[in-house]
């Protein structure tokens, strides 16, 4: 892998932080060291922030298709080094390489979508009320934007957010995950290269408490967009309302997966196994309770049971399905929910344990686990394990499926499986979730807006909706 520059980014050049501190990045799958990333702090964050709204009067106004041309050679230039990209992920992140390197792809993708969108950001005109006026809507860049991102899509999830923002006409300062800086920093050495003019996309990595005090307070960021856990996004959204500064939010999920008695089950099983197994359970849309109906329970639970025998676990860098588990804390979380189920009467159909012996003793390795005869009672139905646990409910009746699939504070995906237009009808509408896989186990589209309600968050990525979320409408009321 050629070297990264592996500095901060702001205003068009390579910095370390002001602290001069770094700080040690390690392999999830080795547990080695792979190298040190600057230690950003609040100081780096105010530059960077400076930076973009300097750049913010300039790009803001430049044109659709300068800004669309933009885009497609960062699209290019991504798809040119993904291998790269890929390895880079799987190093810092542990998914597997081949994993990784679809998501660089997809994540890619959102540039490319992005740039034929920025020539579309159409207004509106309105007949008045009064006959001598036009009431004329134009939609208008926000302004700065920090982007706070997650661990587990190291790149996708600043690519859905950078695209529509730049597309909409925005400045962007990107914090990523304090795991994975070296996606994040290697996307900006294309965004250089493709001579995005300084200042218009910058990047802190560093201490997260100091950088987001930083962004928050600073009333020249106009817009938090935010990706990761429930309670990190209610705080940013309490400490935005000082200065009710718009807020994006996809936070955490508790996907119902339900399986009725007609559906397809070796469908549903293969969409079960991928969905549960992306990224080995460390997705916000990861299937976390599986309601399978009681007729069919004990062969679902068998087929699905032989495909999850097929999972190979190990270094991301080899030839295998799963990788590790992000740090050694998540796999005490996974743990403690499997020993949590078993105590209160789930029993381990496979799987159940940290995997030991050879390499696995290096890394954060846990067996892919189908849990039976989970309850409301135990924390895998109440909380999301973010890992490879998947726990089965049998259920009776289609009320009581929508009844314990919406009982949870959470509203990210949902999936149904069933073969009856009359029962996916009636199931999608009560569903209180903002996306629903029907016979269906992957949502992640870039036309389609992604994203949550209740505490899953608010607003959409991706698709028309998702540049939305960068853009205020601004009325102009004509008298002629
Ligand atoms: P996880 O628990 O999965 O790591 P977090 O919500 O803690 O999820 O992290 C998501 C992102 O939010 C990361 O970039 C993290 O550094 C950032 N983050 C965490 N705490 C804060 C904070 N107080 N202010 C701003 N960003 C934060």
């Amino acid at each position: 892998m050629t070297e990264i520059r592996n500095q901060l980014f702001i205003n068009g050049d390579w910095t370390e932080a002001r602290s001069s501190l770094r700080s040690a990045l390690f392999n999830p799958a080795t547990g080695e060291q792979i190298t040190t990333v600057p230690v950003g702090g609040a100081e780096d964050a105010k530059a960077a922030i400076e930076a973009a709204y300097g750049a913010f009067p300039g790009w803001s106004r430049t044109s659709a298709e300068e800004r669309s041309v933009y885009l497609r050679r960062i699209y290019d230039l991504i798809v040119a080094n993904a291998d790269r990209l890929a390895e880079i992920m799987t190093l810092e992140q542990g998914k597997p390489v081949k994993e990784a390197k679809g998501e660089v792809l997809w994540g890619a993708d959102f540039f490319l979508w992005y740039s034929e969108e920025a020539k579309r950001i159409n207004g509106e005109i309105i007949p008045s009320s009064r006959t001598t006026q036009r009431i004329l809507v134009q939609r208008q860049p926000i302004g700065v934007v920090a982007a706070i991102t997650p661990w587990n899509f190291p790149s996708s999830m600043i690519t859905r957010k950078v695209a529509p923002a730049l597309a909409a006409g925005c400045t962007v300062v990107v914090k990523p995950a304090p795991e994975t800086p070296l996606s994040a920093i290697a996307l900006f050495e294309i965004f250089e290269q493709v001579g995005l003019p300084a200042g218009v996309a910058n990047i802190v990595v560093g201490n997260a408490q100091e950088i987001g005090r930083e962004l928050l307070d600073n009333d020249k960021v106009r817009k938090i967009s935010f990706t990761g856990s429930t309670p990190v996004g209610k705080y940013l959204l309490e400490q935005s309302a000082k200065q009710v500064k718009k807020v994006s939010l996809e936070l955490g999920g508790h996907a119902p997966f339900i399986v009725f008695a007609d559906a397809d089950l070796e469908a549903a099983a293969e969409g079960l196994l991928y969905n549960k197994f992306q990224n080995n359970g460390q997705t916000c849309i990861c299937a976390n309770r599986i309601f399978v109906h009681e007729s069919i329970e004990a062969e679902f639970t068998e087929l699905f049971a032989k495909k999850l025998k097929s999972i190979t676990v190990g270094n991301g860098m080899k030839d295998v399905n799963v990788g590790p588990l992000i740090h050694d804390r998540a796999l005490a979380k996974v743990h403690g929910h499997v020993q949590d189920a078993v105590a209160k009467g789930a029993k381990i159909v496979a799987g159940g344990e940290k995997l030991s012996g050879g390499e696995y003793d290096n890394g954060s390795y846990y067996a892919p686990t189908l849990l039976s005869g989970v309850t409301s009672e135990m924390d895998v139905f109440r909380e999301e394990t973010f890992g490879p646990v998947a726990p089965f409910i049998a259920f009776r009746t289609e009320e009581e499926a929508i009844r314990m699939a919406n009982d949870t504070p959470f509203g990210l995906a949902s999936y149904i499986y069933t073969r009856d237009l009359a029962t996916t009808m009636r199931v999608a509408d009560k569903l209180e979730y903002g996306m629903v896989g029907i016979n269906e186990s992957a949502l992640g589209y870039v036309q389609a807006p992604f994203g949550g309600i209740k505490q899953s968050g608010m607003g959409r990525e991706g698709g028309q909706h998702g540049v939305d979320d960068f853009l205020e409408y601004k009325y102009l009321n004509l008298n002629f």
